[in-house]
Parts: C-alpha cells; structure tokens; sequence
C-alpha cells in the first residue's frame, strides 16, 4: 500500500527517532509500504519519519544512479543497491566533502547542493534483524548520509548557508500549506481540512 509523504513543516520530521526491536507491529508490512511508495514517489531513499513513523528505519534502492542518463555520469556500482537499515549508527565519515544537488520527497521541487564527506562507516540491522558494518562512499554513501539525517531530525536544507535558506523561506512555507504541484500523494501539515 503506497503512503502518503509527510510534506516539511510536520513535527514529525524534526524529531529524532527511536530504535525499534523485532516486536515492532507490522513491520514487514511497513517496509514494504515503504519501498512502494519510495518507487511510486521515484526516490531512491525513504526513511520512517517521512510516511509519520518516528522510528530508526530507512529504506533505500540507489539503482537509478546505475543508469546512464543524459550525463553520461551513471555508476553502474550502484545497480542492486537497495537496503533496509534498521537502528543504524554512523560510526566514521571521512574524506572530502564534495558537493552534491539534493532534494528530498518531503521538499518537493527544491533541489539544493550539500557538502557532506565522502565515506560513511555504518553499523545497522537488516530486515531480519542481522547486524551489518558497511563502509560506503560516493552517492551510496550520500543516501545513506540524507536518510540518516532524516531520522535525526534533520533534513538536507539546514546545511545550506543562511543567504539561500533566507531565498528558499517563501517556498517551504507554500510547501507546507500545499501549494505545491507533486506527482504523489502527500500529507501536509498547514492545510486546514475542508469542512
Ligand atoms: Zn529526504
């Protein structure tokens, strides 16, 4: 079942997230709503806060980056990279920073360039609940990086300087009251429901 995307401005999406244990309700069902919704959405990451969960879960599929398109600029490195984190904990990030333009399913329209490093060190459970340390680097690395901010709280656009959080103010604030054209179903905070 697809679920709506909470849209910015939703409580939800600033909270950190607790660690859930095997005994959590549902949650074959909620992972695979969630890649149902991150494909129908065509995202390449989702994490539980953005469908109203506040728990430390994420689910990712990067393999639209394996394909070329028009760039030329594919790593087929990526095709097959999907996973489901549960409770994960970045351990390292090293490397350079480098600079990436992101956008987010719950920002829609909003696509911004974000520094982060390049390598990610990361423990997490599967969805079977067996531990994992993966180091991951480039644009694995970067989903990564963006759906762990998610369930911390944070989202892409407070890494941006004040000048162009100043310029994006007026269209986060049409965001969160649904004004917005998005081509997937979402539940925004500032709507007042139509009697
Ligand atoms: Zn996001």
């Amino acid at each position: 079942m697809k679920l709506p995307i909470v849209a910015y401005g939703d409580p939800v999406l600033r909270k950190k997230a607790e660690e859930i244990d095997e005994d959590y309700p549902n949650l074959k069902q909620t992972i695979a709503d969630m890649f149902e919704t991150m494909y129908a959405a065509r995202g390449v990451g989702l994490a539980a806060p953005q469908v109203g969960l506040p728990i430390r879960l994420f689910v990712i599929d990067a393999s639209p980056f394996a394909e070329d398109d028009e760039d030329g600029d594919g790593d087929p490195s990526l095709k097959g990279f999907k996973k489901v984190l549960i409770n994960p904990i970045i351990l390292e990030e090293t490397g350079e920073k480098w600079g990436f333009s992101e956008g987010c399913l719950s920002i829609p329209d909003i696509n911004e360039e974000v520094m982060r490093p390049s390598n990610v060190l990361i423990n997490y459970l599967d969805e079977n609940f067996e531990e994992h340390e993966v180091q991951l680097t480039g644009l694995a690395a970067r989903i990564v990086q963006h759906e762990y901010d998610h369930i911390e709280g944070k989202l892409f656009i407070d890494k941006l300087g004040p000048l162009k959080k100043a310029m994006l103010k007026g269209k986060l604030d049409a965001i969160s009251k649904g004004m917005v054209r998005v081509g997937y179903k979402m539940r925004f905070p500032h709507v007042k429901k139509k009697r």
